[in-house]
């Protein structure tokens, strides 16, 4: 069953009355396994929990061992597209177990929640459900984002549960899921932001001190932060900070994640709830995911400051702890972080060490510059292409000037880049040995994979595509050793 490294820690209840909301799991007509994350699994001590005991647990929802007695939907609000919310929360998933990872691996506090799992005080009308093709993409968004080095929610486990669905933009009925998701915490923005609305200091307050505690190690020791409203000015650096580097990868990945409201922002800064995302096809700062983001407010290009917007409004609902704080500089540490991660996320995308700041200013520079004109050409190599053909720097110039993408290599724009590139050495010389680089084409995610893969499932019920995208990302992200920090 459990092995010793499952720890239980169900610390969220101790936050009482006005956080949560105990809730009953939908009972589902069938559940058939369609992933299981065995490799975190084992680092949580559930690894050895046989297929039975994984249904009761994540299908059935019957608590872990010392765990939470009961799902608690958390309560919540925020800004979606701007404008305020006030009829928020979980309304399709719940908190369903809290666990300590071992402290050889960090000891943080990690979150088990669902998505799926039936209505709650909070689901509006909706059926509180998941379309299986909605599981789908959210466990490939997970795994991409994890072998790319972004910080990331993971994806626990998945089960069709037999159901038809109705959904205005899914070909209707179409079949249903529950999802478990793993992640470092579920306090959003937007938690904060319910209290504050609710002119709810006390609760705001505890909120704070229960965040500090489990999340924000950096200011436990800290002396020079001892009054609250230092600690509030620094809890938004922090978080900002986080949030800010999350942006960067975003950004180096070429990762639109789609819907940037508070309440999808997490404290952690990691990234979570993976809805209509998109992967760049090629560079494009105006590209949208979200059909339904007319205006284009979370447009690949505007990720970085739509998330500062979020942090600011972070800052407003904790307004009523520090009153007089001044959080200016905790903005502007938002700019420096972003610059700094967006330079090392590139770099590390591109297998190459880092040099001084100018030099490294310049490569990004010389990268942007090349990706811009070649967005415009009608046989663009892309954003990922890019990254796969430069890897470990000038020493893959001979296999990729020899490549099908060969005379996409040339020009001004080209030659900028080629030329910063000159003086960076490789982070793992030995890498460009490896059989990954001697394809042709990188692994990638598109729009169109994504949707054959779905079309496979639906038209055949055959999941090989599907598995077969997970290896070829895990065996990417074994090659490329991109770790979020
Ligand atoms: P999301 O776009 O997934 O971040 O969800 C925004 C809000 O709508 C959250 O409060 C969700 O819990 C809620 N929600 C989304 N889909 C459903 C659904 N099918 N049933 C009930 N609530 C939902
Ligand atoms: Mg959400």
């Amino acid at each position: 069953m459990m092995t010793s490294s499952y720890i239980a820690a169900p610390v969220f209840a101790e936050l009482g009355d006005g956080f949560y909301d105990p809730v009953t799991p939908a009972r589902f007509p069938v559940h058939h396994l369609r992933f299981r994350n065995q490799r975190w699994a084992e680092r949580l001590g559930l690894g050895e929990l046989d297929d039975a005991a994984w249904e009761t647990h994540f299908a059935r929802f019957e608590p872990l061992p010392g765990n939470l007695k009961a799902p608690l939907a958390l309560r919540y609000h925020g800004h979606q597209f701007g404008i305020y919310n006030p009829a928020l929360g979980d309304g399709r998933g719940f908190l369903f177990a809290q666990l300590r990872e071992s402290s050889e691996a960090g000891g943080r506090l990690l979150d088990l929640g669902t998505k799926g799992s039936g209505t709650t005080p909070w689901s509006r009308g909706g059926d509180g459900k998941l379309t299986l093709k909605g599981g789908v993409r959210e466990v490939l968004a997970t795994e991409m984002l994890e072998a790319a080095g972004v910080y990331t929610s993971k994806s626990f486990s998945l089960f069709e549960t037999g159901e038809m669905l109705f959904r205005g933009d899914e070909p209707s009925p179409t079949r249903s899921s529950v999802l478990v998701r793993l992640s470092h915490s579920h306090v959003r923005f937007g938690s904060f932001q319910r209290h504050a609305h609710a002119r709810d200091v006390e609760r705001l307050r505890r909120l704070f001190d229960f965040s500090i505690e489990h999340y924000v190690p950096e200011l436990h020791g800290a002396k020079d932060v001892t009054g609250l409203e230092e600690r509030v000015v620094a809890f938004v650096k922090i978080v900002g900070e986080r949030s800010a580097r999350l942006a960067a990868r975003w950004m180096a990945t070429g990762f639109v994640h789609g819907v940037l409201n508070t309440d999808n922002m997490s404290i952690t800064g990691e990234s979570f709830d993976y809805g209509p995302y998109r992967f760049l096809p090629r560079y494009d700062p105006d590209f949208v995911a979200a059909y339904f983001d007319e205006g284009g407010r979370y447009a690949f290009g505007r990720q970085p400051t739509v998330v500062l917007w979020n942090v600011a409004r972070l800052a407003d609902a904790l307004r009523p702890l520090a009153p007089d704080a001044d959080f200016h500089p905790a903005m502007l540490a938002f700019e420096d972080a972003f610059h700094t991660a967006m330079r090392a996320g590139l770099l590390a995308r591109l297998g190459v060490v880092s040099r001084e700041v100018d030099e490294d200013a310049r490569l990004v520079d010389g990268i942007y510059g090349f990706l811009d004109a070649d967005a415009g050409h009608p046989r663009s190599v892309g954003y990922d292409a890019f990254f796969f053909d430069w890897y470990g720097g000038i020493p893959r110039a001979a296999r990729t000037m020899a490549s099908a993408r060969a005379d996409r290599y040339q020009g001004p724009a080209f030659d900028a880049f080629h030329s910063a590139l000159a003086g960076y050495a490789a982070v793992r010389p030995d890498a460009l040995g490896d059989a990954y680089f001697e394809r042709e084409d990188p692994c990638t995610l598109l729009i169109d994979e994504i949707e054959d893969i779905w079309s496979a499932i639906d038209t055949r019920d055959d999941w090989g595509p599907f598995e077969a995208k997970i290896a070829d990302i895990r065996a990417m992200g074994a090659v490329m050793r991109l770790r979020a920090e």
